[in-house]
């Protein structure tokens, strides 16, 4: 320390601008771990000293201190606001991540989620005194049936990749009843990884069908991969490049005529919803992702929900539990006969995710069957419109007009050594948290925007105003080692994703320890 720093009092020498002497950045705080901030002995509680008591622990009694951090109420308080205050929201801006439907979740939606007899079940409770939540359920499945066409619906899994494994098992047991065994499963190149996943996670060896020039299924390819050794094809529509897929009755009919089952992806029904029936479509089951289609925070921000509408030759091979309605009342079936009794049992404990049930059935009741032809109309129109005006500056990757999300490559990066991923840390710096970048795999270095129909025109300009600009800077030839820096002004900046994903430090250890484990 020089002689001056010390005068001041132990400040540092003056520093660089946007260098301070915590670390924070204005009113963005560094936060360390709570371990690392722990006063042992120090509490937010005073709690009584237990009456004198012999332990009957034995030998399962702890012998060393428990080891969590000593901290007050105000700095467990401030730790948590401070990391939520990190975090990007549908709250803080537009989230343009395509294939998610990041889009606003009504007010409210939450107010009905909080009422006390929704929010305060406990899912044991007798079924006499969980009556209304029990209708709501019924309600919300009747909406999904009548939306979807389809005459039956599971509600119980938890998310869309949940819902595929329903989709997939129900699949197999109807197989099964009929006495086939089936080895194959076909799903397009641009399927989301869940499918191909879900897929092999049931047994099944998964066949990628190539996409044809326009981005959508070769209907050539798939008749040539079909045959009776196939138990499913698996398509998403519109699919992941924001597309219609216009052969699908084709698809459904050439499925079906070797036998196989035809599941459909239905985590971009936001883009359909009130105007097409997947059931008209030839879709023998789809799941519905609640928490997209019809709003819900998620990702990062809360559970999912993935109920799973079935035609009739999957519907006896659903799930338990079901809502039944008599007369005395709902019901809940948990023991099945027939058929179903050879099904699937439970895909998890309970009766799916209740606070989503509520979220999802208040946005349905609200917008009324008009109203959700209008969401799915306005998605179209705003991705579309971004597909228009982006297009000046980047290139889409398919001619339009596109679905819900709109697809670019990284052709308007050609020669410039930037690359997306320079392109999208750049964003972060505006203030907008990066499109979904290198999905789908059909298109090189993909940019997917998903605007959703909660933009307004004036949020959707200034996106677009910023994109285009950072699109003009790549390209003026000598830009690349500005854009690999990006982002600047983050508290932090470039990160090792992959290290962080494939060898991630889960456990703190005391400095000491850590000392003594490394020397
Ligand atoms: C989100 C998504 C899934 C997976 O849904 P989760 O609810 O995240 O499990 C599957 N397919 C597509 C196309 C999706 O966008």
């Amino acid at each position: 320390m020089n002689d001056w720093s010390q005068a001041l009092g132990g400040f540092k020498p003056l520093p660089a601008i946007g260098e301070t002497q915590t670390g924070n950045r204005a009113l963005q705080i560094e936060e360390p771990l709570l371990f690392e901030k722990d006063s042992p002995g120090r509490s937010g509680v005073d709690l009584p000293e237990p009456p004198p008591h012999t332990s009957r622990l034995g030998n399962a009694a702890r012998t060393a201190p428990i080891g969590l951090p000593g901290l007050s109420e105000p700095q467990v308080v401030r730790h948590f606001t401070r990391l939520s205050q990190k975090n990007y929201s549908i709250d803080s801006g537009l989230y343009p991540l395509g294939s998610c439907t990041m889009k606003h979740n009504p007010r409210l939606n939450e107010k009905m989620a909080r009422l006390p007899g929704f929010a305060d079940l406990h899912p044991l409770q007798p079924i006499s005194t969980v009556q209304g939540a029990l209708e709501l359920i019924d309600t919300l499945a009747h909406w999904l049936k009548a939306l979807t066409g389809m005459p039956a619906v599971a509600m119980s899994p938890a998310a869309g990749a949940h819902g595929e494994l329903c989709g997939l098992l129900a699949i197999h047991a109807a197989l099964d009843a009929r006495g086939e065994t089936r080895h194959r499963i076909l799903v397009p190149e641009s399927a989301h990884g869940t499918n191909p996943a879900t897929a092999a996670a049931c047994g099944y060896a998964v066949e990628a069908i190539p996409a044809n020039g326009s981005g959508r299924v070769d209907l050539d390819a798939l008749q040539a991969a079909l045959d009776t050794d196939v138990a499913a094809f698996m398509l998403t529509n519109p699919n992941t490049c924001g597309l219609f897929e216009n052969d699908i009755i084709a698809i459904a009919e050439a499925v079906h005529a070797v036998g196989a089952y035809f599941y459909c992806d239905g985590a971009n029904f936001n883009a359909i919803v009130g105007r097409v029936r997947p059931a008209d479509l030839g879709v023998d089951a789809m799941h519905i992702n609640l928490h997209k289609t019809f709003s819900t925070p998620h990702g990062g921000g809360g559970p999912g929900s993935g109920p799973v509408v079935l035609g009739g030759a999957l519907a006896p091979y659903a799930p338990l539990p079901w809502v039944v309605h008599g007369t005395e009342g709902f019901g809940l079936l948990e023991q099945a006969a027939g058929p179903a009794a050879q099904a699937l049992g439970r895909l998890k404990g309970n009766h799916g995710q209740m606070g989503m049930f509520v979220r999802a059935l208040a946005y349905i009741m609200s917008h009324g069957s008009d109203g959700l032809r209008q969401v799915s109309g306005d998605a179209v129109l705003n991705a579309n419109y971004l597909l228009a005006e982006l297009s000046v500056e980047l290139t889409p990757s398919f001619p339009g007009p596109c679905m819900h999300e709109a697809l670019f490559d990284d052709g308007f990066l050609k020669g410039t050594g930037v690359t997306t991923l320079d392109f999208a840390k750049a964003l972060i710096d505006e203030g907008y948290h990066p499109m979904t970048m290198y999905f789908p795999l059909v298109v090189h270095g993909a940019l997917l925007i998903e605007p959703t129909e909660t933009e307004s025109k004036q949020e959707l300009d200034r996106f677009i105003a910023v994109v285009t600009a950072l699109a003009r800077r790549a390209k003026t030839g000598d830009a690349a080692e500005w854009f690999r820096g990006a982002p600047y002004l983050t508290p932090r900046r470039r990160l090792d994703e992959t290290a962080a994903a494939r060898k991630p430090v889960l456990r703190w250890l005391p400095v000491v320890a850590a000392a003594d484990a490394a020397g």
